[in-house]
Formats: C-alpha cells, structure tokens, sequence
C-alpha cells in the first residue's frame, strides 16, 4: 500500500501545472461538413431535405439548409441518405455471454471475469457498428461494465458511450442474485452485494454506496422476480417498498438515478411510489400503474426483444423449462402493457436487453415498437434518440442533431418513416466527431495511438 501511495504522490507531482510551461494550445480541426439527403434531428420535428451538418472537433457547430461549406472543409457526401442521431439503448448487458450462446447459465461460475469483459469489448464493438453511440449497461457482474467505459473513454478500444450500473442489486435468492438457482456449498459463504444480493433498509443504503464507490453512474436493482433466474416467480414483488425508497433516497443523495427490474404490477407501483427514474420491461402493467408513472413522470424502458427473444427460444424448447414456463407466460402481457402505456402517453425510453439477444442487432425494438405499440416510426426514433438521452440525463450532449451536441451521427439508406426497419442497416457510423463506420464498411482502426 506504501509503496503505491508513493507512486500516486509522484505521478501527482509530476502533473502538477506550477512544475511545468503550460502546454501548447492544439491546433483547431479543420470542420467536417455532412451533407445529409433527408435529416431526421431525434426531436420529433418533421424531416429536412438536403441540410448540411458542420462538425468541428467532436461538437456540432451548424446545422441546416441555408449553412454553407467553410472553404477546406472536408466534405461527408450523405446526400443519398437519411441522417440521425447516434441511437442509445438504455438497457443492455455487454460483458457477459450472449443467451443460448456455450454454457451461459454458468460463464460466471467457469469463465475468468476480465474474459468476459474482453467478450463484452467485442459487443461493445457490434453495438457501436449497428448505430449505436449512447448505452446504458444495467447490471454487470466484478463491474465489467465500468472496466468497459473507461477502456472506451481512453480510446483503448472502439464502442459506444457507456452509462453503467455496475454489479446490479436486489434481495437475497432474487432475480438480482447472481448464485441463485446454485447448490448452497458452491460458495463458503452466502454473497453480499459482491454478488448482488442486499437485504433491508440499511444492507441497501450500502449496496447503492458501494456501486457508485467503484463507479457506477446509475443505480439498478431488480423490484420483482425474472424470467432468466431459476427459482423465483417472475412476477412477485421482492424488494419492499420501504428498502426502494431507502434506494431512491440515498441514490438522490449521491447523484444517481434509480433503475429499477420490475415485471410484476405490485412491484412496479411499489417502485414507482419509491420513486425510481424509470421501470425496466414493465410486463404487467394495470391502468393504476399506468396512471402512477404518468402522474410520478416514472419512464417506462419496454425491451420487447427480450420478450420476443424468449418467448421465441422457450418455443423452439431451448431453454431449461422452469425459464420457459416463465417466458410464454409474460409474452401476451407484455405487447398488452406496452400498448397501455403508449396509449396513456407514459414517458419511454428505448431499451432492448442485448445480451439476451445477440449485440448488433438492437435496432430491430424500433420494429417492435411500432407492431407493437402502435408507435408511428417517429416516435420510434425519438424513443431511442432524444428520450434516451433524457432519461440518462444526457441531454444537453446527445440524443439530437443541433448545434452544441456532441458530433453523434448515423446514416441509413431509405426512408425509416415508410419502412422502420431500414433503421436494422446502418451504413455509417460517427461518435464524437470520429467516423467509425463509412459506406457500410468498419473502418479500420490503428492502435498506434494507444499508450
Ligand atoms: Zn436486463
């Protein structure tokens, strides 16, 4: 411990400004201009033909019909295309096997965690490549999320933006407990929040100081039962009102905004009263539940893929029964609440549960959106651009074209007002004013740059 205080202490030294000439200022970047055939800007405005976007650095510094070419900018011909906004999923899991992929029930218990968090690296990847630049990863296992965001931030591997949670919580034998469904010797002792499991007022209170001492940006835990966890109901109530309040409160107190697992209608208008920012999946809602987001401002993140991910796998009898059994039952309700909070006009957030199924393929929830929902493909897309970015708190930096925002721009060929699964084909891909993806080809990407 010694001798790695003594580092700290040298390495702050040597940073210290009064100990050196102040550094040059960077030469500015030369402007990026994007010339987009129709604009789509994430806002629910109408869409605009032939605009031109100027970048500069990783901001947008114009944006319109009338703006013109600076002279020596260089020129991103999209004039065949339809331009958006880098699209955010605000729940998926990235560093940990994919459902049905090896033996995924028990990756956790055989594979080192630093491998699933080079697995999750990949899927950052896949995510980034298929549009999207913003996630918020809702539950990690050893924080492998957090390992993900900052190897991402420093530029050490490409992927998209991360909002993580961190190891996600909840009550001992629940959805959130990462041994359950083992034999009780496996483990010498039961698990704390290492392994999600927190039980009472203030074993809670600590659970949410712990995540965000290691460094999660939001809170998750889980309200009821789940369908992927063995030996719970899927939709019983778990934590009790008076333990997600305790949450809320001492989440509040540290910055952070509460997610909350919820399938079950008594858990959900629980966390609701308790206050969480917004309910993940929601399956069954009631016209209560729906009146209390509506009047708490609570967001609904739907995930309608995992639903019909499951509910498609536990047809084709590939998963354990216990699981299935869970998942045909929840299928109707979900499409069913979804459909009732569309229609009350609860706030919604779009959110897949990628890591259930396969990364990359996240933008096919716009699709279910609109089957299910009867969302028109606008609001669709506002779903999974400026309302994302809302309900991450982020949206003063993404989730719109306009100018201020960070440079977060994707393209698609077609019109995805006519036909929303255009969405499913990114063919280009910027983040923060840096082109990942061009004319459908991933570029290739030099790790020279990495110290
Ligand atoms: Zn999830």
């Amino acid at each position: 411990m010694m001798v790695y205080l003594t580092l700290l202490a040298a390495l702050t030294s040597f940073q210290s400004p009064s100990s050196a000439a102040p550094p040059p200022s960077p030469p500015a970047a030369a402007a990026v201009a994007i010339r987009a055939g129709t604009l789509i800007d994430g806002t629910g405005a109408a869409p605009v033909k032939n605009a031109v976007i100027l970048v500069q650095g990783d901001r947008i510094t114009a944006v319109g019909t009338n703006v013109q070419v600076p002279a020596g900018a260089t020129v991103i011909d999209l004039s065949g295309a339809t331009v958006l906004p880098g699209f955010i999923d605000a729940h998926v899991h990235l560093a940990s096997r994919t459902l049905g992929d090896g033996d995924w029930q028990h990756a956790g218990l055989t594979e080192m965690p630093s491998q699933l968090a080079l697995l999750g690296a990949a899927h950052a990847q896949q995510t980034l490549e298929a549009g999207f630049t913003t996630v918020r990863v809702v539950g990690t296992a050893h924080f492998g999320d957090v390992a993900l965001r900052n190897a991402i931030n420093a530029g050490w591997i490409p992927g998209p933006r991360i909002v993580a949670a961190g190891i996600s919580f909840g009550i001992r034998g629940g959805h959130c407990d990462e041994t359950n469904g083992l034999q009780p010797e496996v483990f010498e002792h039961e698990g704390g929040i290492e392994t999600g499991v927190a039980d009472g007022v203030d074993e809670v209170r600590n659970a949410v100081r712990y995540v965000v001492k290691y460094g999660a940006d939001v809170i998750k835990i889980c309200a009821t039962g789940g369908v992927l966890s063995l030996t719970d109901s899927a939709g019983v109530q778990q934590y009790t009102e008076d333990e997600m309040r305790a949450i809320v409160e001492t989440a509040t107190q540290l910055d952070r905004r509460v997610a909350a697992h919820a399938h079950g209608t008594a858990g959900i208008k629980a966390a609701v009263r308790a206050g969480v920012t917004s309910i993940e999946h929601g399956s069954v809602l009631d016209a209560e539940a729906v009146a209390l987001m509506k009047q708490k401002g609570t967001w609904l993140v739907p995930t309608l893929l995992a639903g019909f991910t499951v509910e498609s796998l536990a047809t084709a009898g590939r998963l354990p029964p216990p699981i299935a059994a869970k998942a045909l039952a929840l299928a109707p309700r979900v499409r069913n609440s979804f459909k009732m909070a569309v229609d009350a006009g609860v706030k919604i957030a779009l959110g897949t549960d990628a890591g259930v199924m396969r990364h990359g393929t996240n933008a096919r929830e716009f699709g279910l959106m609109v089957r299910y929902g009867g969302m028109t493909p606008m609001q669709a897309i506002v779903a999974g651009t400026s309302s994302g970015a809302t309900l991450l708190g982020l949206e003063r930096d993404i989730g719109a074209i306009a100018v201020g925002k960070r440079a977060d721009i994707v393209a698609v060929t077609g019109d995805p007002l006519q036909n929303i699964q255009v969405l499913e084909h990114v063919d280009f891909v910027m983040k923060d004013g840096r082109v990942f993806k061009r004319d459908g080809q991933v570029l290739g990407r030099s790790v020279a740059g990495v110290p």
